[in-house]
């Protein structure tokens, strides 16, 4: 079945062509069928024809109604494919847990990618890995490493949660229409065991927004906030660096530090 689709810019479509990358995509998530494996804007199918063949029983959720239409008719033949219309930012993903971790897949609009990742790592617990096709930029901050330029908030937050895996550059070409940047396949593996622990998380998070706020300051002045709680050197983090300069392990030490200090006061 083919279907005559025009792209739709609002919905950030741009779909790939290039069935040499698709089978380099599926060999890296290397679906098996007791997977609990979910498409995030499947579009025209053009991942999900060659994943469904290892996961017959995979999922996939869809954002434009007509796609979602040709998508049924499609996988007609396909008992146990499901196709839900919806928001990806707007779903729940845990109504997909049911025992196994999701394996989560999907060549994402590039102006939802942030704001999704972040969405899911509220149920991270839930999830056994993640492959994207991202900006290849946003795969850079991703899997930046403190001092590099690109090291920020995304790249904490992630790694806080995640092992990053960098795995397939992608040109433009690859994609009909072509986007005007760079992508890049990457892998997220949420922590089983998280190799440093925030006793709070919300107050991490709010520790490494402020501190790449005000990027070139000293994390003493970005931290100006909390200094009645930063004094004694026992988080061992120097205050006269830059917030860039800062691992995870050392936020996470200063949050612990903070939260610890706020709760003997309280
Ligand atoms: N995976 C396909 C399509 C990529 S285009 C391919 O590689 O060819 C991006 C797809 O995501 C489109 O099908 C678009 O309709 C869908 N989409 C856009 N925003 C979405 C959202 N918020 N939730 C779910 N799907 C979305």
């Amino acid at each position: 079945m083919t279907i005559n689709h025009q792209a739709r810019k609002r919905f950030g479509q741009n779909f790939l062509i290039d069935q040499q990358i698709i089978g380099q995509i599926v060999a890296c998530v290397a679906p098996k069928p007791a997977d609990n494996l979910i498409e995030i804007g499947p579009g025209m199918a053009a991942i999900t024809e060659q994943l469904i063949t290892g996961c017959p029983s995979m999922s996939v959720l869809e954002l434009d109604r007509d796609l979602v239409k040709f998508l049924e008719e499609k996988f007609i033949d396909q008992p146990d494919f499901s196709v839900h219309n919806g928001d990806a930012l707007k779903t729940d993903f845990e109504q997909f847990y049911d025992g196994r971790k999701l394996r989560l897949v999907g060549n994402l609009p590039y102006n939802i990618s942030t704001p999704l990742l972040f969405h899911l790592l509220t149920v991270g617990h839930l999830i056994e890995d993640m492959h994207f096709m991202l900006q290849r930029e946003v795969v850079d901050r991703l899997s930046a490493s403190p001092g590099n330029k690109t090291y920020g908030r995304l790249s904490v937050m992630i790694q806080y949660h995640c092992r990053v895996m960098p795995l397939i550059p992608v040109p433009p070409e690859s994609f009909r229409p072509a986007p005007k940047v760079q992508s890049a396949v990457v892998r997220l593996k949420p922590h089983t065991e998280m190799p440093f622990k925030a006793n709070n998380e919300k107050l991490l998070s709010q520790l490494v927004r402020q501190s790449f706020q005000m990027r070139r300051k000293t994390v003493r002045n970005c931290l100006r906030p909390y200094a009645d709680h930063l004094q004694g050197a026992d988080h061992g983090i120097d205050l006269s660096k830059r917030p860039e300069q800062l691992s995870v392990a050392d936020f996470v030490s200063l949050a612990n530090h903070i939260n610890e200090s706020i709760n003997q006061s309280a």
